[in-house]
């Protein structure tokens, strides 16, 4: 099976949707090897989206992403990379297709509610960010 990272973000955790998206993850036939809340430091933000430093929304980003608590989940599944980005639907929750996780519990191209890693390459480096190997089960 392959594995991927995902993260319910602080818009949605504080929406009382955590549990409405893990479940809906699981309906979707992902396996929750980990789970975590947490909640992001600045230098943890910025280390996680660094790829997006020279982005002109790089410290909206960050703000969001430290404004309250998230939930950080180690992913299994088929294909779990792909499915995990279909399952999501598109970055801007208001372009996002009817049913998916964005659609349903996003609001805007920011706050849209779940990351998911978008190659094999990053859900290794995102899933050790968050979890050490024995966190890791079935
Ligand atoms: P993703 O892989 O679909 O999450 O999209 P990206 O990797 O392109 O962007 C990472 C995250 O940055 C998104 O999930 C949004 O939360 C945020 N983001 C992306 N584009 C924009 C934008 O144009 N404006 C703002 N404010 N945030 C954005």
């Amino acid at each position: 099976m392959e594995e991927t990272l995902t993260i319910i973000k602080p818009d949605a955790v504080r929406a009382g949707n955590a549990g409405r998206i893990i479940a809906h993850l699981e309906d979707a036939g992902f396996v929750i090897q980990a789970i975590r809340r947490i909640r992001l430091s600045r230098a943890q933000a910025e280390a996680f989206y660094a790829v997006h430093r020279e982005r002109p929304f790089f410290e909206d980003l960050v703000a969001f992403m430290t404004s309250g608590p998230a939930v950080a989940i180690a992913l299994a599944r088929e294909n779990a990379v792909a499915h995990l980005r279909d399952t999501m639907g598109a970055t801007d929750s208001a372009q996002a297709a009817p049913g998916t996780i964005r659609n349903l519990y996003g609001t805007n191209i920011q706050n849209n509610a779940i990351h998911g890693s978008d190659s094999p390459d990053n859900a290794r480096v995102e899933r050790a960010f968050f979890f050490a190997g024995c966190d890791l089960v079935g």
